[in-house]
C-alpha cells in the first residue's frame, strides 16, 4: 500500500530524530506528504484542576518552549515545512486522531519504547495511538542499537 500522507507524532525530544529519520526515508521512497504533531499535555491534567497557581501562564510557557524546541529541530528535516508542524493542546491520543482526520493523513508514525509489564501499565503513547485509530499507525522502535 503506498501510503499518500504521514502524521509524524513528536515529543520533540533528543530522541525525536530516531522518529523523523525514517518519516523522512518513506516520504522519500514513497513521494508522500509529510505532518508533524506535538500535543501539549494541560497541566491542569497532570496536577488536576485545583491547584491555587495561575496555570494560564504555565502553559504559555510550555507554548513557548514546545515553539523554540520545533524551531530548533526543524532546520535539520528540510523535508518538513513549518506550516505542516502542529501544536495541539490536549490528550495526545485524541488529539493525534483527531488532527489525523482533520488533515486526511493515511499513517502514523510513532516511537514506541518496546516497554511491557508495569511499564506498559505507566502509559505508552504507541500503545494509546493503536486504540480506535482513524488510520494506520507504524512504531518505530526506538530501542534499537
Ligand atoms: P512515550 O510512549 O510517551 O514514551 O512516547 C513514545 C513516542 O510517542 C514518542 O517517540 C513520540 O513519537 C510519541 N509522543 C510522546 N509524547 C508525545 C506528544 N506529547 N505529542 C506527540 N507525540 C508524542
Amino acid at each position: 500500500m503506498a501510503y499518500k500522507h504521514i502524521l509524524i507524532a513528536t515529543d520533540l525530544s533528543p530522541e525525536c530524530h530516531l522518529v523523523l529519520e525514517p518519516a523522512t526515508k518513506l516520504h522519500q521512497s514513497l513521494g508522500c506528504k509529510l505532518s508533524l504533531v506535538h500535543v501539549i499535555e494541560p497541566l491542569s491534567m497532570s496536577f488536576g484542576a485545583d491547584v491555587p497557581i495561575d496555570l494560564g501562564v504555565l502553559q504559555e510557557q510550555q507554548t513557548r518552549q514546545a515553539d523554540e524546541r520545533l524551531a530548533e529541530v526543524l532546520p535539520d528535516w528540510p523535508a518538513l515545512q513549518r506550516e505542516d508542524c502542529h501544536l495541539r493542546y490536549g490528550q495526545p491520543r485524541a488529539e493525534i486522531h483527531q488532527l489525523a482526520e482533520e488533515i486526511g493523513c493515511d499513517l502514523i508514525l510513532v516511537g514506541s519504547h518496546g516497554r511491557h509489564g508495569l511499564a506498559l501499565l505507566l502509559g505508552s503513547t504507541a500503545s494509546d495511538l493503536l486504540s480506535a485509530a482513524p488510520c494506520d499507525v507504524l512504531a518505530v522502535n526506538l530501542k534499537k542499537d
